[in-house]
């Protein structure tokens, strides 16, 4: 099998109601990708998630850059083609951001067709390490411009929809709202439904380390993004300070960064997400390296759900999702959720294929 042709698409699809956190208000959501055909005939699909800027400089980097390292491979050489392009064009200006996630699409697109070449879906192909239903917890009704009004019923509508996970953003001027904000959704979800905070990187070490200690009465499942991603040891010595469990991976594009996080204390659940990290390839080697310490990997989710229902249910040491439906719309085979519970498609792929009329009305590229 060989590659015979890269075509890189942008597609966007704006949410329902504008959402923010701490650093971002997202009205639209980015889905750059890629198309990569083979001389068999079968066409595999990826992608990775923006919030609907900078698309073009990741196709850019698509079909410039790395198009031209995979014409005339074969896709079954993943590794190999990872490798090359890792080593490749853009090395010497970027090992993270666009060129990792223009890296990460075309990964994902590489297994979806290994995945079709075998006509399985892929969490078969990888190994599965167990066949669902997978749990997931629910990050839309936690955004920081609900007011708490809002927040409260929004979560309570989830918790009716079967959810038992639950996250919300933190990050407010005052650390005083923050701790309020949290204190009445814990009041309201009682003590049986998990709770999240995610502070987007928002903090310095000090207002981490106070706001952290005012919330752990209200017993948080985890503290996400409390800091700059590159502040590795000030994530240990948050860690060392409280004790809400940390996470971190959205913003981390490097397995070796992964791993300093987690030689060094600094971080309790792993969100290394398939369409920043480098795709399915590195997402599976920073996965292991999780489990050897004793880690869970719950991933942030770039794509939706859509590619991590497939690594999840191949991992072991990922017991759970992350879900947000903003773009079920797209996709010929949507990810099945149910009263929180994930169901494993039997569709061969890597479920990225996407619906022509969807796909014709939101394309801007
Ligand atoms: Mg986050």
């Amino acid at each position: 099998m060989k590659i015979t042709k890269v075509e890189g698409f942008i597609v966007q699809v704006p949410i329902r109601r504008p959402i923010e956190d701490s650093i971002h208000q997202v009205p639209v959501w980015g889905v750059p990708g890629v198309r990569i055909s083979t001389d068999e005939g079968i066409t595999g699909t990826g992608y990775t998630g923006t919030h609907a800027r900078g698309d073009d400089l990741i196709v850019g980097a698509i079909e410039r850059y790395y198009g031209p390292v995979l014409l005339g491979r074969n896709p079954l050489h993943v590794k190999e083609i990872w490798q090359d392009l890792y080593m490749g064009p853009l090395r010497w200006i970027g090992r993270s951001g666009i060129s990792q996630m223009a890296q990460s699409a075309i990964d994902i697109a590489l297994w979806d067709v290994i995945a079709k070449s075998q006509d399985k879906p892929l969490w078969q192909v990888l190994g599965a390490s167990k066949t669902g239903p997978i749990p997931t917890y629910n990050t839309d009704a936690g955004w920081l411009n609900w007011t708490e009004e809002e927040l409260v019923s929004d979560m309570l509508r989830l918790v009716d929809q079967g959810w038992r996970a639950i996250k919300m953003k933190v990050g407010k001027p005052s650390q005083h709202e923050d701790v309020r904000r949290v204190a009445a959704v814990r009041e309201a979800l009682g003590d049986q439904i998990d709770l999240m905070v995610d502070a987007n990187t928002i903090w310095d070490l000090n207002t981490a380390v106070t706001t952290a200690r005012l919330l752990e009465p209200f017993h948080l499942k985890w503290l996400e993004e409390p800091l700059h991603p590159d502040d590795i040891s000030g994530h240990a010595r948050l860690a060392n300070a409280t004790s809400i469990p940390l996470a971190v991976g959205e913003s981390i594009y490097s397995k070796y960064l992964f791993r300093e996080y987690m030689s060094q204390g600094a971080v309790g659940y792993v969100q290394v997400d398939v369409t920043r990290v480098g795709g399915i390839t590195e997402w599976l080697e920073v996965a292991a390296t999780a489990a050897t310490f004793g880690l869970p990997v719950i991933p942030h989710h770039g794509d939706m759900m859509q590619v991590h229902q497939h690594v999840v249910a191949a991992t072991r040491n990922a017991p759970m999702l992350e879900y947000i439906p903003w773009i079920l719309d797209l996709f010929v085979d949507p990810v099945d959720v149910r009263e929180g519970m994930l169901y494993l498609p039997d569709r061969p792929g890597a479920s990225t294929e996407m619906r022509p009329e969807a796909f014709a009305r939101y394309r801007v590229v």
